[in-house]
């Protein structure tokens, strides 16, 4: 059994930048179940599925394999045998990601495959669900969040930095009905776990937080 960290939170609350700290601090493998998340939203995409049809999202389910492998180590993911990894931050990728992750069979169809690498190796694990459901026994839990003007203008600033043209309040309510979906689906809501500790970034800095949740598996 590895050493297990997870951190669950809302989308752009910054786990993905302090999951991958931590991993790097601790010589741990950064897990990055959101990317496959939006692995399977390439493959509904190319296949030209409404996020509405459920039924076909079911379906394309069983022809669609998703791997995740490392180089230089950082996180690849494998749809099909084909890299996707470039792919994976396009705004359409995330909103059919965020409007399938709910069906139970595409939460199903990736759950084995994040357990099986938290068994065998030492890993940071970020995500919505895995201190709850994925890896209710993991070592440290911590459910990371901040306000949503904090995540709104994080995002709106990388976005200009790679010279995206943006919109702040547009931001804040695409940030407003992610989270809104990923609360209330039956399916693996996200919320904090009990044994979670509660993380709140808004005004720590990125070092700030990862030697906070470092301290925490001492
Ligand atoms: O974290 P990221 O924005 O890359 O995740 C993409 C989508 O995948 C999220 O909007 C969320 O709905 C879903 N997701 C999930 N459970 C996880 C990780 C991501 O439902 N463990």
């Amino acid at each position: 059994m590895g050493y297990n960290i997870a951190i669950d939170g809302p989308a752009g609350a910054g786990k993905s930048t302090i999951a991958k700290l931590v991993a790097k601090k601790k010589g741990y493998i950064y897990v990055d179940t959101g990317a496959m998340y939006r692995g399977l939203a390439i493959h509904f995409l190319k296949k030209g599925i409404s996020a509405d049809d459920v039924a076909a999202i079911e379906a394309a389910c069983d022809d669609a394999d998703v791997t995740i492998g490392y180089e230089n180590g950082m996180q690849q993911v494998y749809l099909n045998g084909e890299n996707i990894t470039a792919l994976l931050r396009n705004e359409d990728v995330g909103t059919m990601a965020s409007r399938t992750s709910g069906i139970p069979k595409v939460r199903a169809t990736l759950m084995d495959l994040q357990q099986t690498m938290a068994r065998t190796k030492d890993v940071v694990m970020d995500g919505r669900d895995i201190g709850t459901v994925v890896l209710p026994n993991a070592d440290v839990k911590v459910y990371l969040t901040a306000s949503v003007e904090c995540r709104a203008k994080r995002r709106y600033l990388e976005l200009q930095e790679k010279g995206v043209e943006c919109n702040l309040e547009e931001i804040a309510k695409d940030i407003e009905e992610r989270d809104y979906r990923d609360m209330h689906r039956e399916t693996s809501p996200l919320r904090q776990a009990e044994d979670a500790v509660l993380v709140d970034s808004s005004d720590m800095t990125i070092e700030e937080v990862a030697d906070a949740i470092i301290e925490l598996c001492k």
